[in-house]
This record gives structure tokens, sequence and C-alpha cells, in this order.
């Protein structure tokens, strides 16, 4: 009896637990149906293991950015660059050149901001953020292309979602897209690099060589995955010369944001048709300025 009685309060215990739990649970989480921007960063891109690479180059475009587009011709190589707002008007060419050679353009913000707790407290300095490079990237985005974001730092707060899928242009983005491959130095006691960070590579003046080294050996042993670089420095140029004609040596598959499966589920069918559906030239970017 008293057993009976006991596992009937445990049993009671567990479900109001177990649904308070899930009320919660599903409050905080957004529709991926519904919704492109995420509560958090997009960590899984579903490329590790595959011999598949997504190369993305950050902070640009800069004085470099020309080279590097030169490089990736020369090895057939289709990247995806997020680029700040702010910079885009100083290198018309250079955006008109990505976009006519078939790189993905994306979006990492206009001023390259922290979108922490101050951006939270200030939506509408979020929405200007995202949306200012919004409208300077869209005469250099082909129709059809997706739109992708990517934090400056990774920095990002779940109740940003929320108020960016309210925006009638910005609701068509797929982020944050975070990465596999390129996010920090690490060094043995033999000084052995491991992995790298362009960025980081530079501030502990490692060469071009061994900081490409970093990025092949955590490429070989992850097989695959989404690499972060920037092409903002002539020494983060110099690796992808020293790294690039490796890889594709030794079969690596280059694919474009556009082309990852991993990010389908974040896209619903209208992010595709919308801009067909509106007519000739009319693309979810050409909406209206806010
Ligand atoms: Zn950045």
């Amino acid at each position: 009896m008293l057993l009976r009685a006991l596992s009937f309060v445990v049993t009671a215990v567990v479900t109001v637990v177990l649904s308070l739990f899930f009320m919660t649970y599903s409050a905080s989480r957004i529709d991926p149906a519904n919704a492109y921007f995420q509560a958090t960063n997009i960590y899984r891109s579903g490329l590790q293991g595959t011999g598949t690479l997504a190369l993305t180059f950050d902070d640009g475009p800069s004085a470099f950015t020309g080279a590097l587009l030169d490089t990736l011709a020369q090895n057939n190589v289709k990247a995806t660059f997020f680029v700040v707002g702010s910079r885009v008007r100083h290198h018309p060419e250079v955006m008109e050149r990505m976009m006519r050679e078939g790189h993905v353009i994306a979006n990492h913000s206009f001023s390259h901001a922290r979108l922490g707790r101050r951006y939270a407290a200030n939506p509408e300095l979020l929405v200007t953020q995202i949306g200012t490079t919004n409208d300077a990237i869209a005469p250099y985005v082909r129709p059809g292309q997706g739109l992708y974001f990517r934090a400056p730092y990774g920095i990002w707060r779940t109740v940003h979602a929320a108020f960016l899928n309210e925006d009638p242009a910005l609701k068509y983005y797929v982020g944050p897209i975070y990465w596999d491959i390129g996010g920090q130095v690490t060094v043995d006691d033999d000084g052995f690099v491991r992995t790298a960070a362009d960025w980081d590579c530079w501030s502990k003046d490692l060469t071009a060589e061994q900081c490409g080294d970093g990025y092949l050996r955590e490429i070989r042993r992850k097989k695959g995955g989404v690499v972060l670089m920037h092409d903002i420095r002539e020494r983060s140029l110099w690796m992808v010369n020293h790294v690039l004609p490796t890889l594709v040596a030794e079969g690596y598959k280059f694919v474009t944001l556009d082309e990852m499966q991993t990010l389908e589920k974040y896209r619903t069918p209208l992010a595709t048709d919308v801009p067909i559906a509106m007519g000739a030239g009319r693309h979810p970017l050409a909406a209206p300025a806010r």
C-alpha cells in the first residue's frame, strides 16, 4: 500500500517536472520551418567526415580580396564571403567580381559589432546592423542565392532571432553560421601547430606556412567542415596560396553555403520561391529600405 502511494507520488512529480520542462523548452525554441535566424549559432555543418570543405572568408572586402579571387579561380574553388557592410562601397569592382565568379556573398554586420547585451536591449540597432548590410550587398547577390549571416566573434543572443525574423527582408536569412575549422591556434609543447586561426596566427607571429599547416592538420583530422578565414591581411592570402593547392591535390570537394544540405532545414520553400514569384529581377533583398 505504502509502495503504491509512493510510486503514485513519484509518477506525479515526474509528470509535472517533465511537462514544465517541455513547456519552457518548446516556448524558447524557434520552429526552424518558419524562422531562419536561429536562437543559437548553427554549429553543425554536417560536413565533417565527408571530405567536403566550405571555405568562408570574413571581414572583407579589402585590398587583398582581388588577389584571393585570383587564387580561388586558379584552383577552381567557389567560396562564401561574409562581408562587413561598411566596407562594401569601397570595393564595388571586387564585389561585382565575387558575384560574377560564382561566390556566395553573405552578411557579417555593418561595423563588425559585438552583438551582445547592448543589442538585445536595443533591437532597432540590431536590425540596423544587419539591415544596412543587407541593403549594401543587395546589388551583388544573385537572384536565387541564399541569404546567410555570421555573427562577429560568434557573439549572439537568443532574443535576437525573434526580432530579426519579424523583419520583412531579414526573415529570409539563415544563421548565424558558425565554423568547424579555424577557431583557434593550438600549439604543442614542442612548437607543433595542431590547429590554427589566421587572425590569431598573425598576432602570435606565426608564418603563413606554419599557420596553413595548422589549418591542414585540423582539416585532415576532421575530414571536412566549414573553414573560417579572413581576407583583410596579406598573410592570410599567402596562407591560402600555401594551403589550397594541397587540399585540391588531396581530393577535397569545395562547396558554398548554398550547396550545404544541412542548411536546407532552416529555409522554408519561400526563401527560394520568392525571387521567381515576385517577378523578373525582383529579389527579397530589393524590398524597400526601412
Ligand atoms: Zn569577423
